[in-house]
């Protein structure tokens, strides 16, 4: 935290010499990887450059993290060595928190838990700007009962207006979903709403991409104790604190009425998202692609009860 140094501390010839650590790029993860997989007996069927290739966005922790889940996995099943189906099972583990099959749903959860996903999935396939539909599940994790994972083509450091306009209406893809399929509203969309929320406001107020023109609006209080904000105050009148609200609750509308008829456009595809992930309870990117073309899946459950799940895993999750 250099902002809460003082100054004379940060003189020439003190501590002068800033040094940006970000996250490892795909060249970084791959070193991570070697460095963390020396001790662990890895199949040589395991490609670390696929897995570095499939983590855009973890840290180092999270890429030891996902090598140490990953041989305890492998360990747990009586395995001599790490093979890539562990791997697959860690690397969702790390990123979505461990399955909970034992929580119950009743069926009617699950249907709507799987409309609700399936929303997602749709729209973020049929919205070019959004990242690539990875994973489609309604196995709970954490304390979420599915998800619906996006995961980038490869590590992205900017994003545009375009492609935020088109993630906020994936947000909301859940709730337009269950909407049209059920007339009824539920609690599970709070999350995708919030954060939908959250980038509204940052277009507004931080990244100048919205009617108020590019002007830094500052509202946030966040970290107060840690900084030397302390007590700063908005730096704008009430009228202008008025007019962001208003741009941010119409651009949230617009993203939602988006979603809503892209989902009422494709109904039926909908539909078979839906039976097809309360058959499977997972699907990857595969399946989903081959259902929105409007073919069919071979039938058959997928994933023994101990979650031997075989797609890959992705950095935006939308629950
Ligand atoms: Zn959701």
């Amino acid at each position: 935290r250099p902002d809460v140094l003082d100054p004379a501390l940060l003189r020439p010839g003190r501590f002068d010499r800033r040094v940006v650590v970000s996250r490892p790029d795909l060249n970084g993860r791959l070193g991570i990887l070697k460095v963390h997989t020396k001790k662990v007996p890895v199949s040589p069927e395991v490609e670390l450059n696929t897995i570095a290739r499939g983590t855009p966005g973890f840290s180092g922790a999270d890429l030891e993290n996902l090598v140490n889940e990953a041989a305890l996995y492998a360990a747990r099943k009586n395995k001599s060595v790490v093979e890539p189906s562990d791997f697959e099972y860690a690397k969702d583990k790390v990123m979505m928190g461990a399955e909970r099959r034992s929580m119950l749903l009743t069926e009617k959860e699950k249907l709507t838990t799987a409309y609700h996903e399936s929303g997602h999935a749709l729209v973020a396939k049929k919205l070019p700007n959004a990242d690539p539909v990875h994973k489609l599940t309604i196995v709970p994790r954490g304390m979420a009962l599915g998800l619906m994972q996006q995961l980038p083509e490869a590590d992205k450091h900017t994003y545009s207006k375009s492609y935020w306009m088109d993630q906020l209406a994936v947000f909301f893809g859940g709730r337009a979903a269950e909407e049209l399929v059920f007339q009824e509203m539920n609690t599970g969309a709070s999350s995708d709403i919030e954060r939908a929320t959250d980038i509204a406001r940052r277009m507004v107020c931080e990244w100048g991409m919205s009617a108020l023109g590019p002007v830094h609006y500052s509202a946030k209080e966040e970290h107060v104790f840690l900084g030397r904000d302390i007590g700063k105050s908005r730096e704008h009148s009430e009228s202008v604190q008025f007019e962001i609200d208003q741009e941010v609750k119409a651009i949230l509308q617009s993203r939602y009425e988006v979603a809503k008829q892209i989902v009422a456009e494709n109904l039926e595809v909908l539909h078979n998202l839906a039976k097809a992930v309360m058959e499977k309870e997972t699907l990857d990117s595969d399946d989903i692609e081959r259902i929105v073309k409007g073919e069919t899946l071979s039938p058959g459950p997928q994933g023994g009860p101990s979650g031997t799940s075989e797609a890959s895993v992705g950095v935006s999750v939308a629950a």
